[in-house]
């Protein structure tokens, strides 16, 4: 079939409701592109949504799941242990931003692992109430869509979804309300005051602490708008989490695995997450999803509770050692620093041009002005005065600028 009939039969046969930015068809990629049938090829800003961020079809990890699809692709997690699992918890122990997140647990996709960290939590904790932040993105199971706040599209429609679900504000500088109507310059005091006190009275008013088991957070906001938080928020957030006995739970999902430039996002303001979860990079395409926890939180859930047919498939687990390793072996933290600074003063440059149009530029990691131009990681994301007109993701490997 040529392109154009691959894509409308593509368009025929596959459901709308997936929705896609362009009906091309792709049919390869390696590093920072990807080939469509028909031969035109592309830098692929999107990186797959956040996944192939070693670039496609990096070497090692396709030489690892090569290898592994001829020994074992299927062992049964509710069976037995298997080898390429263990060997990723080794892998993945000493990349945590915290020594007591050491007990692993491994699904398929990112909603699961999110679903898997809400059960934890409400059992662990013995309390119902979820909050999430305004903005986030979970994903699309019923339990992720009623955490999920970037747009109504997602939820629009499927109602009744999982009950006791909470919302707050994330701390966004540029649109915040109090920094507005001050003399315009960013500060934490007058930055994050705001969505902390919106939880406190969230906390007061509609969900009590007795009642409220986690705070679930994207510690950079992902499709909500790509927002880092100012610098003291997350651990203003750790605070109130310890005085009220509620869980502190990261959906690194999307920032994790070198995206903002550390391994996890937390890691820039240093701030130690009661469980993570993972996904997306983790195996940089193969499908694979987990959350990390301390023993004693992990394992108050009953054997049988946790598991799933596919869950830490044997070759997504192989994917993933190698990918560990990559990080590792090609000091590919210190290349995602050095493009993101490349891309970031481009993009300020670009932003300085008034006949751009651009409004926020931000990153996080520079720890010092958090408001316009923040910007050290690997992505960015280029803003008209709020209405968000264009995101560019740049992965761990080279780009041409
Ligand atoms: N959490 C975050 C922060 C995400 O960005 C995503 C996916 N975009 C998910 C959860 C859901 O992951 P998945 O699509 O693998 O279910």
């Amino acid at each position: 079939m040529t392109a154009a009939a691959l894509s409308q039969f593509g368009t025929k046969h596959v459901a709308k409701g997936i929705g896609r930015l362009t009906t091309q068809v792709i049919e390869s990629g390696s590093g920072s592109y990807i080939t469509m049938v028909g031969g035109r090829k592309m830098l692929d800003f999107t990186t797959g949504i956040g996944v192939a961020n070693l670039g496609h079809c990096h070497p090692a990890v396709t030489k690892a799941a090569q290898s592994q699809v001829g020994k074992l692709v299927h062992g049964q997690v509710n069976i037995a242990f298997q080898k390429p699992y263990l060997d990723l918890v080794e892998s993945l122990i000493p990349l945590m931003p915290h020594k007591s997140l050491d007990t692993f647990f491994f699904w398929n996709s990112g909603a699961e692992a999110v679903e898997a960290a809400v059960k934890l939590a409400r059992h662990a904790t013995k309390k119902q109430n979820i909050i999430v932040m305004q903005g986030s993105y979970h994903g699309r199971t019923f339990g992720t869509m009623a955490m999920t706040r970037s747009k109504t599209v997602y939820g629009e429609g499927f109602a009744p979804l999982m009950p006791g679900v909470f919302s707050v504000p994330f701390p966004y500088c540029a649109q915040c309300s109090i920094a507005k109507h001050s003399d315009g310059k960013h500060n934490f005091q007058n930055c994050c005051m705001d969505p902390l006190l919106q939880l406190e009275l969230l906390l007061k008013r509609e969900s009590a602490p007795s009642d409220t088991a986690a705070i679930v957070i994207e510690p950079v906001l992902g499709e909500g708008g790509y927002v880092p938080p100012p610098a003291h928020y997350l651990a203003r957030l750790r605070e109130i989490c310890d005085k009220n006995n509620i869980l502190l739970v990261a959906d690194e999902v999307q920032c994790g695995f070198g995206r903002t430039g550390k391994m996890f996002a937390v890691e820039h303001w240093d701030v130690r997450p009661d469980i993570m979860i993972m996904a997306k990079g983790i195996a940089n395409g193969f499908p694979l999803s987990a959350i990390v926890s301390r023993k004693e939180l992990m394992d108050t859930q009953k054997p049988g509770t946790m598991g799933g047919t596919y869950a830490g498939n044997a070759v997504s687990c192989a994917a993933g050692v190698a990918v560990a390793k990559a990080f590792r072996d090609e000091r590919i933290l210190d290349n995602v620093n050095a493009r993101g600074a490349e891309l970031r003063a481009t993009l300020n440059a670009a932003k300085a041009d008034s006949k751009t149009g651009a409004g926020d530029l931000r990153c996080p990691g520079s720890g010092v002005d958090v408001g316009v131009g923040m910007c050290a990681g690997s992505w960015v994301c280029v803003e008209d005065t709020g209405e968000m007109y264009g995101e560019g993701y740049v992965g761990a490997h080279d780009v041409d600028l």
